[in-house]
């Protein structure tokens, strides 16, 4: 489980891969043949398959990379999507060169792409004449939007559907008649310059639960007033982090490998929190669900309540992670009525984490310490 700070789950595309283990204990079955079944059967069953599964097949054998690779390529079930954070590849005039730090390739041919920009009506804001510095004229939201829709084309070119999202609907949705919002119709803008082989949406945090986020995901069709609908009220896509890119042995890949491993490994300690959290009201003893802050007394007997508590009270920020340095830590453990195996499992999961975090250690040690020893091959690079 990983998540971000509003308890998204994003899956590093590595974890959405992975063969899971088989747990069961049932007898291994009779082998199947699969491919002597007609084509016409073998497609339906692909048809069936998620796209990890497709994933594996595709590297099975090279009778089912194939129509393995088509139906993943194809991605026509509703609910996975690729998630990208990296807005400043899209940002209006961004100066600086972005790096690309997914695999190009691979986003050449997706086909559903959620992008994060943060602040919506932000990244999309009228700019006025720039009269300090070099000069530049006024930029309108259209202007943005047409920018922004060439360089989605360019990083993903099969994209089909795009999803925006990256605010907190502070306003009620839909705009409510009469009323003035220039965050509306400059959504809308950018929404309707959308290029015309791309179905545009945008997904807006419903706000209203604490501790449990969902998203309203709708579209707004144009015309002489544009409309907002909504496509789904509880929008929950496994949203699936872009493959990295491959980067040739230098230091700017040991670089870049640190920073995306520490963000995959803040991701999964988020959910590992989470799930600690969540043994407090998934296991009450005597029905009375207890607060996981150690010295708060308070005590609930329905989870909204609990969930409400921890909300107004911030007390579920505890361990490390929010604790400053040189203050106490107060601990984030498990509770006592968790059954042993599951204690044992977060415990496994807080080992694996803790490896990854010495693992990235390496690559920080290696680029601050020159990338190696003075009179190598790889040290003059390094001071090039
Ligand atoms: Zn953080
Ligand atoms: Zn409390």
């Amino acid at each position: 489980l990983c998540m971000d700070h509003n308890e998204k789950v994003l899956v590093p595309f590595r974890y959405f891969v992975e063969p899971t283990l088989q747990l069961s204990r049932t007898p291994p079955c009779q082998p199947f043949h699969f491919l002597r079944l007609h084509m016409d059967l073998q497609l339906i069953v692909y048809e069936c398959c998620d796209l990890s599964t497709l994933f594996q097949l595709m590297r099975t054998c090279s009778r089912t990379r194939g129509p393995a690779a088509k139906y993943f390529w194809a991605n026509t079930l509703e609910t996975y999507w690729y998630h990208s954070s990296d807005y400043c590849l899209f940002d209006y005039g961004s100066h600086q060169c972005p790096i690309i730090r997914h695999c190009p390739e691979f986003a050449r041919r997706i086909k559903k792409v959620e992008l994060n920009l943060l602040r919506l009506e932000h990244f999309f804001a009228e700019l006025g004449e720039q009269l300090d510095g070099p000069y530049r004229p006024a930029v309108s939201t259209a202007t943005k939007a047409q920018d922004f829709w060439s360089k989605v084309e360019r990083a993903f070119p099969a994209v089909k559907k795009m999803v925006l999202t990256g605010m907190l609907p502070r306003r009620a949705l839909p705009p409510p008649p009469g009323e003035f919002d220039i965050a509306y119709p400059m959504i809308e803008t950018v929404l309707n310059c959308a290029l015309p082989h791309i179905a545009a949406y945008v997904a807006f945090d419903r706000g209203n639960s604490p501790r449990s986020r969902s998203y309203t995901l709708w579209q707004v069709t144009s015309g002489l007033e544009s409309t907002w609908q909504v496509v789904n009220k509880h929008w929950t896509p496994t949203r699936i982090l872009l493959p990295p890119r491959r980067f040739t042995d230098s230091p700017l890949r040991d670089l870049l490998t640190f920073t995306r491993m520490n963000y995959a490994l803040h991701l999964e300690t988020r959910g590992l929190d989470w799930l600690k959290i969540e043994t407090y009201a998934r296991y009450p003893l005597d029905g009375v669900i207890r607060c996981p802050r150690l010295d708060c007394d308070a005590t609930f007997t329905e989870r909204s309540q609990w969930k409400q508590h921890l909300h107004d009270t911030s007390h579920w920020r505890l361990g490390p992670g929010y604790t400053r340095e040189g203050d106490w830590a107060m601990e984030l453990l498990c509770f006592k009525g968790t059954p042993i195996s599951e204690q044992a499992a977060v415990e496994a999961r807080q080992q694996r984490i803790d490896a990854g975090y010495k693992h990235t250690k390496k690559f920080q040690w290696r680029v601050g310490c020159g990338w190696s020893q003075e009179g190598t091959e790889q040290r003059r690079l390094f001071e090039e």
